[in-house]
């Protein structure tokens, strides 16, 4: 009996149900089943996750960009501690507490500009999906309709999203169902530009393009343009400075409204609050998640500009969840918003992103593999490649190579995001709370692992 309450939790009999029992999204469960070296993980402390053998992994991505927080962030775990004491839950059509109230109020402040009109959902998903509807409900001509975003952006999977998300691998098994009205232009991907041009020498040709699309397809049947920021997914693709200004006013022209998806870049990550701040940019709405709670709970929101509000203020706005507003989901945002200030966090992730940004300059002058390190502030990705002066594509020779990579970085206690347009992009983008002689480590097990992998 002492022995079975000893044991350590079986890592077959936990394999065994993932193989036989779950449908894990983003892997066929066959690729699932020769997964077996990924850690099982019982417990995560700071940028640190640590598995049932007692194996410490560090963090580099954040799991999905979005752990921005850390693990067991003792503010925002006793805050959400003390909601549940207090009331876990309670339902927007039955009432409203102070916490609901304090968050729409914190958001609103802390947003750019005009936006002051906030709607709180779950995911990010529900975020981007609600803005579309809001953008395509705004305009009174009907054929107005249209939604217009990058190749190679991500804004969630759901049939509302994917009309945005540019990635056909995503939309090919559902694309007859998917909703109509979704077009599509070429990314600011200065480092393979797909017009094969050089900034500033380029006139930002990607820009131009949204424009042209515009013009094109008719202003009057053009809704909105959705883009990230920096795109996350996509391979932390970072835009030239002067296609953000040059992208409102292309909008701004044709009436168009701009949303833009903060989900990733939000909350601190780049450096500013919100990324687009770097370009002193202002949508017309603006959706966010992941750091907005440091995924301690599931919640997204949009936050909208008064004169769009304006058109719908009498009028009912059905886009919702059963948990949409839940008070423990407000906790633990409020929670860490007040960590991000009291902290000062926003000034720290720009100073520690400088210093991230220079340990992977030095990275990349020392390997062969490094073709372009690029981001902002904690948001940093390099894209690998085989042949630096080709620019050739690192998996290219193997496609095995992106699985010995991960093996190798998980041998050495790190796990970290491998992914991007090309899938060849690593992500740097820890915790916000790491320190920098974490970063340091962070980087020297990335070098080894670049060096092994290379010789
Ligand atoms: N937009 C962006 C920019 C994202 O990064 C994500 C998630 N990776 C989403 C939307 C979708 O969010 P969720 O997975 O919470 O639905």
């Amino acid at each position: 009996m002492k022995h079975q309450e000893n044991a350590l939790p079986d890592v077959e009999r936990i394999w065994d149900a993932i193989e036989k029992n779950a449908w894990i999204p983003w892997v066929s469960m066959v690729e699932i089943a020769r997964k077996r070296e990924q850690p099982i993980i019982q417990k995560g402390a700071g940028i640190y996750l640590e598995d049932i053998q007692g194996n410490q992994y560090l963090d580099a991505s954040s799991g999905p960009v979005a752990v921005n927080y850390g693990y067991g962030n003792e503010k925002i775990v006793n805050a959400l501690k003390a909601q549940l004491d207090q009331l876990h839950f309670l339902h927007y059509r039955v009432g409203f507490a102070e916490v609901v109230a304090d968050l729409f109020r914190k958001i609103a402040e802390l947003t750019p500009g005009n936006l002051n009109r906030i709607h709180l959902n779950v995911t990010g998903s529900d975020a981007v999906e609600g803005a579309i509807k809001i953008a395509r409900g705004y305009f009174e001509d009907p054929d107005k309709q249209k939604i217009i975003s990058l190749y190679g952006s991500y804004h969630g999977l759901s049939y509302g999203t994917l009309i945005a998300t540019g990635f056909s691998s995503f939309k090919d098994p559902f694309r007859r169902s998917i909703p109509p009205g979704g077009l599509h232009i070429p990314p600011p991907y200065c480092y393979r530009c797909p017009y094969g041009l050089t900034y500033p020498g380029c006139d930002v040709m990607c820009a131009q393009m949204l424009a042209e699309t515009i013009k094109g397809e008719g202003p009057n049947t053009i809704a909105a343009f959705i883009a990230e920021p920096i795109m996350g997914v996509g391979g932390v693709i970072t835009p030239p400075d002067k296609y953000w200004p040059m992208v409102r006013e292309i909008c701004d022209q044709h009436d168009v409204l701009l949303i833009i998806d903060e989900i990733m870049a939000g909350w601190g990550r780049t450096g500013k609050l919100f990324a687009c701040e770097h370009w002193k940019v202002e949508p017309d709405l603006m959706t966010m998640a992941k750091g907005l709670s440091g995924v301690y709970q599931s919640i997204s929101a949009i936050a909208v500009q008064d004169k769009i509000f304006e058109k719908f203020k009498d009028q009912k706005l059905y886009h919702s969840h059963t948990q949409s507003c839940s008070p423990l989901s407000c906790a633990a945002a409020l929670a860490a918003i007040s960590f991000i200030e009291e902290e000062n966090l926003v000034e720290k992730v720009a100073e520690k992103g400088n210093y991230l940004r220079e340990r992977l300059e030095d990275l990349a002058e020392a390997s062969s593999l490094v073709g372009e390190v690029r981001g902002k502030g904690l948001f940093q990705g390099i894209e690998l490649v085989s042949d630096k002066a080709q620019k050739l594509k690192f998996s290219a020779p193997d496609p095995g190579l992106m699985d010995a990579l991960d093996k190798k970085f998980i041998e050495k206690g790190m796990l970290i995001r491998i992914g991007g347009y090309n899938s060849d992009t690593l992500y740097f983008t820890p915790p916000l709370i790491i320190k920098k002689d974490e970063i340091d480590k962070m980087c020297r097990i990335a070098a080894e692992v670049l060096r092994e992998i290379g010789a």
